[in-house]
């Protein structure tokens, strides 16, 4: 084993986290920084008057492969805390339904999209050849544009359009697929659709977001020499890579692109890739808590609602009874800028409230407590041909981590754990064994 070096890993979120394992694991000495009181970032657990929420409803897929693998590493059981169902989008409202049969791909996909109930053969036939076209150029678009732009070119109209595409693209990419980046859309499809069979598995958390990876990430660290420091922002970063008085080997700025900006904009080394996060713009994600007496479940742990039209408003709606054994919770769940975000949280949650009363065609027991999250930055909006920094910076020995760095995909949970493993191990080069 070669000599070891000395990290700083500022950002205790999923990318600052993986980096930290990574390099633990490879026996290096890491020193995590992280500005809130808890590990996690923008995807961990809350509480709301006694009750065990998440700061938002995550939904990961099986192409999650390092997220997996990182969990593994620290000891938290996928297959334990991860819910795995086949890909399945409901909307009892519309009557529409896809299921993804258990069968090894091209097949799932193809029985699944023939057999999907309410859309005509029209649709399916015209989604099977914008997949073919799709892979027959291994997913790489001549030039990018808008979502939006590519269905349209690829005549992909009326209900598959409305509760396949367009839906798949919100959550993915927390962009309306107006402003989408069709790039980034393919990659997606690629990695979910495109993949094998086990890929295009939904994977919904069966516990809160700190047991899947912070809570084991951070026992991980601290049990490999590691340090964490909680409520510590870092407010510069000295050019000898000094933070607080102590000087680093490597230094790895695991922190959302506008909370970089701020520290690589005072070194003139950095202050290009500054520039460059200064041009993003974010997306907001709403979730919307309500708690039903224990008896209202959801026919199925996740359903789609018909928002969009005639001023209503879900996107999808969660039992967190099936899923965490909190019966009576449902979250809802509202992606990208959108008339939710105008309403207040009581008008919300009745709107949310008679939207599903009418999806599922029957009165429900008003809720009988509600909270409404509104993560106004949850993501950077993903837009067609939007520049994104490398991890490697111009300043030596200072590296990017985080859910923006990974340039081949939208901000996810994915990403941010991709991002964190590429940085660290560029940043420590030949010395992760
Ligand atoms: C409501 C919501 C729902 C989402 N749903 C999904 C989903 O269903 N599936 C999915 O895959 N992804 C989802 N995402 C996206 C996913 O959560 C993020 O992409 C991911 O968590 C980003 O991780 P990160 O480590 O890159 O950044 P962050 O989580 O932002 O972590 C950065 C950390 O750095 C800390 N920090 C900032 N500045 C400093 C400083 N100066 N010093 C020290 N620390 C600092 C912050 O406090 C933060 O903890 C969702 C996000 C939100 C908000």
């Amino acid at each position: 084993m070669g000599p070891k070096l000395s990290v700083a890993v500022i950002g205790g979120g999923w990318a600052g986290l993986a980096a930290a394992v990574e390099l633990a694991a490879a026996g290096h000495k890491v020193s995590l920084f992280e500005a809130g009181k808890q590990l996690g970032g923008r995807a961990r657990r809350i509480e709301s008057n006694g009750h065990a929420l998440d700061n938002g409803q995550h939904i990961l897929i099986g192409a999650y492969r390092e997220t997996l693998r990182l969990m593994r590493t620290v000891g938290a059981s996928p297959d334990r805390l991860l819910k795995r169902l086949p890909l399945e989008l409901n909307y009892p409202g519309a009557g529409f339904r896809l299921r993804l049969p258990r069968l090894p791909t091209p097949f799932n996909l193809a029985l699944g999209l023939m057999a999907a109930k309410g859309c005509t053969l029209n649709d399916k036939i015209w989604a099977i050849r914008f997949l073919r076209y799709l892979q027959a150029r291994d997913y790489q678009l001549l030039a990018d544009s808008t979502v939006t732009g590519l269905l349209d070119a690829h005549r992909q109209r009326g209900s598959l359009r409305r509760y396949l595409w367009e839906p798949l693209c919100v959550a993915a990419l927390n962009t309306t697929p107006q402003d989408a980046s069709a790039q980034i859309f393919a990659n997606v499809l690629r990695d979910s659709l495109g993949g094998s069979r086990a890929d295009t598995d939904l994977l919904l958390p069966a516990t809160d977001l700190d047991q899947l990876f912070p809570c084991l990430a951070s026992e991980f660290i601290l049990a490999h020499g590691g340090s964490i420091q909680c409520s510590t922002r870092i407010e510069r970063i000295d050019p000898q890579l000094t933070i607080r008085g102590n000087t680093y080997d490597r230094i790895i700025l695991a922190v959302a692109p506008q909370h970089a900006m701020r520290l690589l904009a005072s070194h003139e080394e950095t202050a290009a890739i500054a520039k460059m996060l200064d041009s993003y713009t974010y997306e907001p994600i709403g979730t919307a808590y309500a708690g039903y007496p224990p008896d209202v479940r959801l026919p199925c742990p996740m359903l789609g609602l018909d928002g969009g039209m005639n001023g209503k408003l879900g996107q999808w709606v969660f039992d967190r009874g099936i899923l965490v054994g909190t019966p009576g919770v449902l979250s809802f769940v509202l992606s990208a800028h959108g008339l939710w975000d105008e309403r207040a949280d009581p008008a919300l949650v009745a709107s949310l409230h008679g939207e599903l009363e009418e999806a599922l065609g029957k009165t429900l027991p008003q809720p009988l407590w509600h909270r409404v999250i509104r993560e106004r930055r949850a993501t950077f909006s993903c837009r067609p041909d939007l520049p994104r920094p490398a991890a490697q910076t111009p300043l030596g020995g200072l590296w990017l981590a985080g859910d923006y760095t990974c340039a081949d995909y939208p901000a996810t949970l994915e990403s941010a754990v991709r991002s964190g493993i590429a940085a660290a191990r560029g940043a420590c080069g030949g010395l992760m064994s």
